[in-house]
This record gives structure tokens, sequence and C-alpha cells, in this order.
């Protein structure tokens, strides 16, 4: 139902009937998401939410009565699978308020046959507050993250802080950001749901920015974003009486900050999930990399969407959760801190130097369940037994793997692991294990999980139950036995409760003296016929009393425990991140044995040289395939006293590898910088600060943007940003468009990058034109795929060599990819026509005329006043000219004059 649907027909309450008039309420107060409205086992909906939700799960539309003279529309879900519909409807972008009944039913009837049972919202289920393990990617964070801004002066970039938590684990973090990398920052914590203060989602010039994001973005009234407030809302969330001991947070960080947890509180409804007080990450601690470069380098997917194909993917060898989580999470941040990628290298060489040691470590981590997710369950009210066995079982590895792994001169990222998996409390550990039964049921409204011999009032009150019970199936013969009818038997339903069964035969003889005295009719079915007696309705008294008891002491045994855990939340988090650490590692180990990786050398230089470097992801399908990665180097380092980066320029025939080259020259920086191995013979990196690549052409209509829109969106965000400890992947810059076109912005594009981003580049072109700029740029270089030619067709050598291609053997790849053989003739002839005309083409006039790019000309003053016409004045020499070339040059001189 829409806002102005539910004010409607919350105006004609008055002729609803009470529960519809109760339903109206409730979701007149929730708008904006769909209403699972609690009745008996089920969760209905009504309205239009019925109809949306019928179509989005593929679930019946029926009906139920009238409002306002037509048929209100109903379907619903039951209650114990509402987990997967859920799951289907946040993914479709809905949110959903959760409404349970709030009293018994027999409540309600006490009030009068009318009484509508009092129901109430107990939650908002949203993408960014999911902590059901059903709901959720267990190697994967769940992130909500809130974003606001502080305007700055006209000259300068806004200012943004970004919050952002898991309820799931409980980690909370705080960003500074700017419109300049805010992009970079979202996609690099890649939260579920952005909360964003209305006037800035509504600002015109990000509304674009918003629509694009890949994740859910709900605006929220500015108030919840107050900065003046904010620091005294954060203050009492976690009941201190000011943040100076959590570290420095600036005004939109807290802002965020005090927003999202406002949207918690919100959403969860009077339950606290257990957050860790929030932790400011340094905007420089890690490596930058956008939106676009993480797609383009299919680092957590493919540019198809699929998981297999990608980085993470190819290395992930972890075997728990929560190290899936902490991988992806260092994926997506590496590190820009050259000593801690050498505590974290350090760690997968410890690792890697005892294979016995991490086999045993690894069985031991994949029987240990996922304690963070688990506490914040119990924490939140969601937990149930199994969880609590989760804390049990989790905590046992933890205080067993710290015992293997302690020794003299561990490396500092062990050692600080070690720490944290012996923080677990020994004393929860057994007690848990003293009060938990073998087989734990899934809800603790079931009972059954308290072990027996545990508490002596439960045990006397199961046994009381139990007593009953076999009692009365005692009885069933002694019935038998009076009746004299051997087929008689005794059973239970919830409505009957027990009764006696008989065939319709026997009846007879029941309904006459003297059984009749005994044996009180109930109920006639078709075949049977059944009857009570008082024995039986004093017996199921008191079995339904000793088994309510038992499971009230149970409840109470339950949140004991759950105390216990939540005054030890802390050390179980430590615990949980100390495993993490290990699997990481460990992972990391085993994948750098199994790939034959190498340790990086990562420093604050502006090194980058890597020997016999391979692709990560393709040297793995090759090897599936039978065939084997060809290797090669790469050095984009400055030499001698030049600070500046070396740009490579690719070029090399179609199918020849020069994506791949790029790439794995990229991913190799990323994984070590993660603090991983990497796929080369050897690898020294400088410091890589933010990393930028274009590859490949796609459109984005989504967002009205064109094949040539978007590479050009794409790289002028690379020119106008990249710098000096950059790391610039780009290939085939200026294909979308006509040749000298998309020739004159690859030129320009190389030349700005030589002199004025001066970052480390791989450039890959198919323009071979190009690679006549090697003579003008001291630090540019030609390398070239190589390729042999036998009897008309290619052979790829896939190795990079020194020098430039001289054409890119589109016509033979063609005829590889079964193109008509009178399409690949014609195609022949026609290029030969064509090469013989480039031969007078313009470009090696141009190659031989244009003036050297210079940083001066590139400065926006005054790039608006270039005057072509004085530029190549300039380049005159008159007592060096010829005749001839003199009136060449002023041929040439009048063609600019006219072109101005
Ligand atoms: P195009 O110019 O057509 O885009 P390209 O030169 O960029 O082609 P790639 O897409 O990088 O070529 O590589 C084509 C295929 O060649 C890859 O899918 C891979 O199977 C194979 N290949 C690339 N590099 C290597 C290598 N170093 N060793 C072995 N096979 C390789």
């Amino acid at each position: 139902m829409d806002k102005k649907d539910s004010r409607d027909s919350s105006a004609s309450n008055a002729a609803a009937t009470p529960m519809m008039a109760q339903y109206i309420e409730i979701k007149t107060a929730n708008p904006d998401c769909l209403l699972f409205y609690r009745m008996g086992d089920f969760y209905e909906m009504f309205f239009d939410d019925a109809e949306t939700a019928s179509r989005a799960l593929g679930i019946t539309l029926t009906k139920r009565g009238k409002h306002r003279g037509a048929d209100i529309p109903m379907c619903g879900v039951p209650v114990h699978a509402a987990d997967q519909y859920l799951q289907k409807l946040i993914a479709l972008g809905h949110r959903v308020a959760v409404c349970e009944q709030t009293e018994d039913p027999t409540e309600a009837k006490k009030r009068g046959s009318k009484a509508v049972v009092q129901r109430d919202v107990v939650r908002l289920v949203t993408p960014g507050t999911l902590t059901e393990d059903a709901l959720l990617a267990p190697g994967r964070n769940n992130y909500l993250a809130a974003v606001s801004r502080q305007k700055a002066g006209t000259d300068e970039p806004d200012r943004f802080g970004i919050a952002w938590i898991d309820i799931s684990t409980g980690e909370f973090r705080l960003a500074g950001s700017d419109s300049g990398r805010l992009a970079a920052d979202l996609a690099r914590i890649d939260p579920r749901e952005a909360l964003v203060p209305e006037p800035v989602f509504s600002d015109p010039e990000l509304g674009a920015f918003w629509r694009g994001l890949e994740m859910a973005v709900t605006p929220l009234a500015p108030a919840l974003f107050d900065s003046t407030t904010a620091a005294d809302r954060l203050a009492a969330y976690f009941g201190v009486a000011t943040l100076d001991g959590f570290g420095h947070f600036s005004r939109p960080e807290t802002s965020a900050a005090a927003a999202i947890l406002a949207y918690v509180e919100k959403t969860q409804i009077g339950e606290r999930p257990p957050l860790v007080p929030p932790v400011a990450e340094t905007a420089d601690g890690v490596m930058l990399i956008d939106a676009a470069t993480r797609a383009n380098l299919e680092l957590n997917q493919t540019l198809a969407g699929e998981r297999r194909g990608s980085l993470i993917a190819a290395i992930d060898r972890t075997v728990t959760g929560a190290g899936a989580r902490l991988l992806a999470q260092r994926l997506a941040g590496p590190s820009t801190s050259p000593n801690e990628i050498a505590n974290r290298l350090d760690a997968v060489a410890f690792f890697l130097s005892d294979q016995g040691l991490t086999a045993s470590v690894r069985d031991q981590l994949a029987a240990a369940p996922d304690i963070t997710r688990a506490l914040s369950r119990l924490a939140l009210n969601r937990g149930g037994p199994r969880d609590l066995a989760a804390i049990r079982d989790g905590l046992a590895v933890a205080s067993q793997l710290a015992g293997q792994l302690a020794g003299e001169g561990r490396p500092s990222a062990i050692a600080q692991a070690i720490e944290g998996l012996s923080a677990g409390p020994d004393e929860l550990v057994a007690e848990l294990t003293r009060a938990l039964a073998d087989d734990l049921p899934h809800l603790r409204r079931d009972g059954g999980f308290v072990r027996d011999g545990y508490r002596d009032d439960l045990d006397e009150a199961r046994k009381l139950r139990d007593e009953s019970r076999r009692f009365i199936a005692s009885l069933q013969s002694r019935y038998a036995d009076e009746a004299g009818i051997r087929a008689l038997k005794v059973k239970h339903n919830n409505v009957l409760g027990y009764f006696v069964e008989v065939s319709a035969a026997h009846a007879e003889r029941m309904l006459q003296p003297p059984l009749n005295g005994r044996f009180i009719h109930r109920q006639t079915m078709a075949n049977a016929v059944r009857f009570s007696t008082t024995e039986l309705g004093e017996l199921e008294a008191k079995i339904a009393g000793a088994a309510g008891r038992a499971l009230a002491i149970e409840s109470t045994v339950f949140d004991t425990l759950v105390d216990t855990i939540a005054t030890e939340a802390d050390a179980i988090r430590q615990v949980g991140v100390g495993l993490a650490t290990i699997d990481v590692s460990a992972a990391l180990a085993v994948l750098a044995e199994a790939e034959g990786y190498c340790r990086p050398i990562v420093d604050d230089s502006m090194a980058f040289t890597i020997e016999g470097g391979r692709h990560p992801v393709v040297e793995q399908a090759l090897r599936t395939a039978g065939e084997t990665f060809v290797a090669n180097d790469c050095a984009l380092g400055p030499e001698g006293a030049d600070d500046a980066g070396h740009i490579w320029l690719v070029t090399g025939p179609n199918m020849a590898g020069k994506s791949t080259f790029l790439r794995q020259n990229a991913l190799i920086a990323i994984l070590a910088q993660v603090g991983s191995y990497v796929p080369a013979r050897d690898a020294r990196i400088g410091i890589v600060d933010r990393l930028f690549s274009r590859v490949g052409a796609a459109d984005d209509l989504a967002r009205g943007r064109s094949t040539f829109m978007v590479e050009m969106v794409e790289t002028a965000a690379i020119l106008n940003q990249a710098g000096p400890r950059s790391l610039v992947i780009l290939d085939e810059i200026g294909r979308g468009t006509a040749t000298f076109d998309g020739l004159s912005i690859a030129w320009a594009a190389i030349e700005h990058l030589h002199e004025v981003n001066r970052s480390r580049a791989l450039f890959a072109t198919h323009y071979h034109e190009l690679t006549a700029l090697a003579d003008r740029l001291p630090r540019l270089r030609n390398v070239t795929v190589r390729v042999k030619e036998w009897e008309g067709d290619v052979i790829f050598l896939h190795e990079i060599a020194p020098g430039a291609a001289d054409r890119s053997y589109g016509i033979q790849v063609a005829k590889l990819a079964g193109l008509p053989a009178s399409v690949v003739a014609r195609a022949r002839a026609v290029l030969t026509q064509l090469e013989e005309t480039d031969r007078q083409s313009p470009v090696q006039t141009l190659i031989d005329d244009l003036p050297l790019f210079s940083v001066a000309r590139a400065s926006p003053a005054e790039t608006r006043d270039v005057d072509p016409v004085a530029d190549l004045l300039d380049t005159v020499r008159p007592d060096e000219l010829a005749p001839r070339d003199a009136l060449e040059m002023l041929y040439k001189l009048k063609a600019l004059s006219h072109r101005a």
C-alpha cells in the first residue's frame, strides 16, 4: 500500500473490523515497509503489500473479507519458513516490518470475544541490518554505512564522513572522505545499504551518484545526522562520558556514526546489537581502488557478475566464514604500510615453513563455528541453543590452537593472534559444556537443550513429565483389557489432548453401560470413535504442568548463559579475530605452496620490478585446460636519480595477451599489499597508494552512458587523480570512437601521464603509431607481445619483449574465430589498400611536427589560449629551412589558421 492509500484507509478505520483497523494503524506507521502481520503460524500481508509480495515470492494471492466494499487481497508465508521469503524480498530491494503478537491470545479473549490480540512491530528487516544465518553469506560482511556531508567553500571539495557497521559481527568503523574519493571509499566498504541525509540524497549534483551505486540507498531525516548532538548520542550509546577514549573523530564522521546508531535503534526496536566502540581508519592506510577499477580487475566478481573467475575465488583457501570475511576485507583495502605488510607476510612464511602444523591447524579451524555471528544473534535476542554451542565449540578450538601455536620467536602477527585465541574464558566453555545437551534444537522454545543433571529442579520436572507419559502408555493395555477391545489405542492430538480411540465397529460397546460410565464420548469419525477418561485428563494436566515448568527452567538457564556470554563479549570477539587471522595466514600459505608463489618485497621505494609474473586467475584456468601460462617480467620503477615511474606501451596482435599482462601486474601489486605471496619468481614493489585501471569497453546504459562516454569518464578520473605513487593500467584507450579521434586522445593521455601524473603505468594499444612517442618521452618503453606467423596463420607466444608491433593480425584472429572465408579474403584486400593509403597518412607528419607536450601548456589557464599557429612557428628555424620546406610550412600555417 502506498502512503496515500494507507492514509485513505486509516481515515475509514471506523468501518473496518477491529483486526483490520489494527493492521491499518500499524501499516500507516510503517509506510515504506512490507508489513509481515503475525496471525497464528503465518505472517500475513494485505492490500498492495499482498500483491507486491505474491508477485515477488510467487505465492498465491487470496482474499480476506472486505474493506470499503472491495475484497481485501491477502497472502501469507509460514513463520517457520519466513527466513527464506525474507531473503528473497530483501534481495529484491524491499524492506520488511515484522509485526508479532505481543500477548497470549487467551489474554485477549478475556477482554471479550471480539477483542484483538495486541500486536507490535518488533523489527524492521533491511539489507544492512541482517543477522540470521539463512540471510547472510558466511564469507561476506554485511555492512550498513552512513554518509554525512560537510559543505566546503566554493573552491574546496566537500568533506564527507562515513560510518559503517556489521551488526552480525559487531564491527564499527569510521573514515573521513571527500568528494574526490567518496566513490572509491564506498566501493571499498561495499555496504549492502547506505544511509544518507535527505538533502544530500536529493542534491541534484549527487543524484546520479547515488543512483549509480550498487547498494540500497536509504534517505533519512537530517535531524538524525545533527552534528551538534551527535557526540552526545554516540557517547550515550556506549555509556561513556566522552568519546576521547575512542580516538579523535571529525564532525562528519561523528554525525555519520550517530545516524547509523539511530537507524539501528529504529530498525532493531529496543534490541541493541553488541557493537564495538568505533575505530577510525586513516584515509591513507589503504590502497585506494575505485569501483570501476575493482570491476575491471574482477576482484570480487567477474564482469558477468559471477564469483567464479574472480581474483577472490582464485586465492581464497580459507576454511572459516570469519577467515573468508577478513581476506575479503584485506583485498578490498590492501595495506599501504610496509611494516604491516611485512608482518602479514611473516605470518604466511611461518605456516609455509611447517606444513604438518598448517594442515592440523586448518582441520581444527574447519570445525570451529562462527562465534562472532553467534554472539551478535544472542545479544540481539535472536539466538538459539545452537548459538550457545557455537560459542562453546569455537572457544574450545581457540584455546586448543593457542596451545598448539605457542612457542618462542613467533612472528608478531602470529603472537598477536595467539593472544586473541587465549582470551577466551575457560570457565565459560566449562559451564556451557556442563549445561548443554548433546542434541540441540534450533529454537529455545522447543526445550530439551539443557543436559540432564545440570539442575535438580529441571530433572524433577522432566521426571514427572516422563513418568506420566510412561504411565499413559501403560494405560493402553489396561483399558484394552477392561473394555475387552484389543485394538483400543491411547493417542494424542492438539485439540483433544490424550484420548482413547476404538474402531467404529467397537464403538457400540463403549457407549453402553458399564463402559460408558468410564469412557466419555468425545468425537465420532468416519472409521473411529474417540473417548476421554478423568484419569487421562488428570495425567495430561500433570504432564502439561511439568513440561511447562521444565521449559521455564530451561529458559532461565538460557538467559543466564546468554548473560554470562554478554559479559565476555569483548574476549569472545578477540578470539574471533584471532581465529580469522590464523585462518587467513594459513590459507595464504596453502595458496603460496600450491600455486608456487613467491614472497614479495614491499617497501617505501618507487620500485616496480616483477620477474616471471603470472596472472593468478588465467594461470589456474589454463592449468585446468592442460595448458601452461607464459611468465613475463615488468619493470616500471624509476631509474637513476629520476623519481618518476616508467610507462610501458604494450602493442601486439589481438589475442596475444596484452590485457592479461596489464591485469596481472595490477593483481600482483594488490596481492603483495594484501600481505600475500604473489604469482611471480621475484617481486619488489614500492607501495602503491592508488590503483587505477581502465580495461575493456562496457556500456553503462543504466546510468545513461555510452561505451565511449564510460571510457572517457574513467580516463578523466585517472588523468585528474593519479600521482607518482599510483599504478595506472590503461587498456585500449580511445577505441570507442573514430580512429583519429581515438589516436589523438590516446596520444595526449600518454603525454599527460608521463609529464603530469608521473605514475608507474602500463598502456596497451592497437594504435601502433603511438610507439613513435618513445623517441620523445624518455620514460616510455615500447614492448610487444611476440607472435610467430606460419603459413598465413598466427601463433601466439604470449612473450613480452622490447619493441613495437607493426601490425595487429586482426584478420588472422578473425579467421581463427571462424569468419566466412569470403569475408576474410575481402578484408585482406581492403587492408592492403588501406595500408597503401596509410603510408601517405598525416600521422607521420604529426609525429615529426607536433610540438612537445609541456606541463606548462597543460595547465588550465594556458590550455584555454593555445595557439597552434604560434606553436608551430616556435619550432621553425628559418635559417635551416630549404625553400621547398618553407613553402610546405606556409601551407601548414594557412591550414592551421583556417582551423583556428
Ligand atoms: P585483444 O587485443 O584482442 O583484446 P589481448 O592481447 O588483450 O587481446 P588477452 O585477452 O590478454 O589478449 O589474452 C587472450 C588469451 O590468451 C587469454 O584468454 C589467455 O587464454 C591467453 N593468454 C594471455 N596471456 C597468456 C600467457 N602469458 N600465457 C599463456 N596464455 C596467455
